[in-house]
């Protein structure tokens, strides 16, 4: 019968970007919002809208009970979760079919298993992907945290089991301070998710971040699309990613991406996924993995020619992938940045009047934006506001590019990151690609 209608249960440049492959699928869509989205685009683009709560998430797009409400009015046949709020959760991809309705998502066993770090890490080690030496599982006993920290050697990273969004990590540089850090990463998991489970890695001096999107079609057959390289982070949070990376070769990816596929298989596992990895002198660390769509996705969008979106949707239609990884070709380089609304430069966030917007435009050039002039940014949710996405034939032709596009971008009333962005890829380092997850927060600090 296929997918006729989906509700988008997210806000923002995603929600659009959703709704943008579901109607090139002749499909209807259904906008879900907070009384604060009441005017916003994906609200205004959408077939059908449903408010579904006051401004906080967890009384709108974390309201699950609303959501599924709204799919039932509006006799929605899927549900695309987008990323962050309820994309993995499990309980919610499971209440979603329960009430038979399309899960445009991974199976609820595999978002449980990748969403426990300890049991993704070991899972992943079963699959036969490479890990960062650590503990087997959760630590909890000082003594046994002492005696891993000395096998593996300090530094050492203690993370949360729970963790996400590059909070609740601790690095550890010698044995005095473990004790009060162990701590102290045991109640912020708690605080911020609820499960106290902690476990130890060792902590890698200047590994860059390379990711793999992955595709499965739930039924054992998986491919991979390459790699992302997502090195440029501040505090944890990626701020510009480009595909394909610098520093990999096409042997490499070919080899690590057969790799990270044939574990797909093995798994069955279905729809989008990223497993992600730190990079250290030529070898590769598996971190965790995402069982969604990434924010980043639109990079490898561009350098393999395929719509991520419409094949989730495809796949969680019942049907197979419509590429054999024979057919994935990567041309050119893509550079996404991510614009926020906050000071270029400290960060602080600057929600509010949208009073001027020309996003940038021209051959290779891809805005994804919810904003216009007239907008209110609502100071409640995630301050990214744009995704500017650009392409070229090479690497440097594309910084070229962005170079161009970014000063065509106009946002007025608010303070965004554009400026970062403009000093960023005039930076020598970023021009030749050596860079990694400590040279963003090393120049920002040379800067001041
Ligand atoms: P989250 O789920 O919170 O994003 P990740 O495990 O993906 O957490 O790690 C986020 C970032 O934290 C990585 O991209 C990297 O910058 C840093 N990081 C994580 N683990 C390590 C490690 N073992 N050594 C050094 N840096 C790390």
């Amino acid at each position: 019968m296929g997918i006729r209608r989906i509700l988008i249960a997210n806000r923002g440049e995603i929600a659009l970007r959703i709704h943008r492959a579901a109607h090139e699928m002749g499909i209807e869509t259904v906008a879900v919002h907070s009384t604060a989205d009441a005017d916003a685009m994906h609200v205004r683009l959408a077939d059908h809208a449903v408010c579904i709560g006051p401004p906080p998430a967890a009384d709108s797009y974390l309201n699950v009970a609303a959501i599924i409400s709204a799919a039932e009015i509006a006799h929605c046949d899927a549900i695309h979760p987008g990323y962050g709020f309820l994309s993995e959760n499990a309980k919610f991809a499971e209440i979603v079919e329960a009430h038979d309705i399309t899960w445009i998502g991974p199976k609820p066993e595999h978002i449980v298993t990748m969403g426990d770090k300890v049991q993704a890490k070991r899972t992943a080690g079963a699959l036969g992907l490479p890990l960062v030496p650590g503990s087997d599982g959760a630590v909890s006993e000082l003594a046994e945290a002492r005696r891993i920290a000395a096998e593996i050697g300090y530094p050492v990273i203690i993370k949360a089991a729970s963790g996400g969004g590059g909070r609740g990590m601790k690095v550890c540089v010698e044995e005095n301070s473990l004790e009060a850090l162990m701590q102290q990463a045991g109640s912020e998991a708690k605080a911020a998710f609820g499960d106290a489970t902690v476990y130890i890695e060792k902590y890698l001096g200047n590994p860059r971040h390379i990711e793999f999107q992955i595709f499965g079609d739930g039924r054992g057959n998986a491919v991979h699309l390459g790699e992302r390289d997502c090195s440029l982070q501040r505090r944890h949070q990626k701020v510009l990613e480009e595909a394909p990376s610098p520093v990999i070769t096409e042997a490499e990816r070919a080899r690590m991406g057969e790799v990270c596929a044939r574990a797909m298989a093995d798994m069955g596992y279905r729809g989008a996924g990223t497993i992600e990895f730190l990079w250290e002198n030529g070898e590769f660390y598996f971190i965790e993995m995402n069982t969604r769509l990434q924010v980043e996705h639109p990079v490898t969008e561009m350098i393999t020619g395929i719509d991520l979106v419409r094949e989730q949707i495809r796949i969680a239609d019942g049907k197979d992938l419509s590429f054999s990884q024979d057919d994935i070709t990567f041309t050119g380089h893509a550079i996404e940045c991510r614009i926020n609304a906050e000071d270029a430069f400290t960060f602080a966030p600057s929600p509010g009047l949208v009073t001027a917007y020309h996003a940038a435009g021209g051959m290779h050039v891809r805005v994804d934006s919810g904003l216009y002039a007239g907008y209110r940014i609502p100071p409640y949710y995630d301050s990214m506001i744009a995704k500017l996405i650009v392409y070229g034939r090479t690497r440097e032709r594309c910084i070229m590019r962005l170079r161009r596009a970014l000063e065509e971008m106009v946002v007025e009333g608010v303070k965004t990151s554009i400026p970062l962005h403009q000093e960023l890829i005039r930076q020598a380092d970023v021009l030749s690609g050596d860079y990694s997850i400590k040279w963003l927060e090393e120049w920002l600090q040379d800067r001041e």
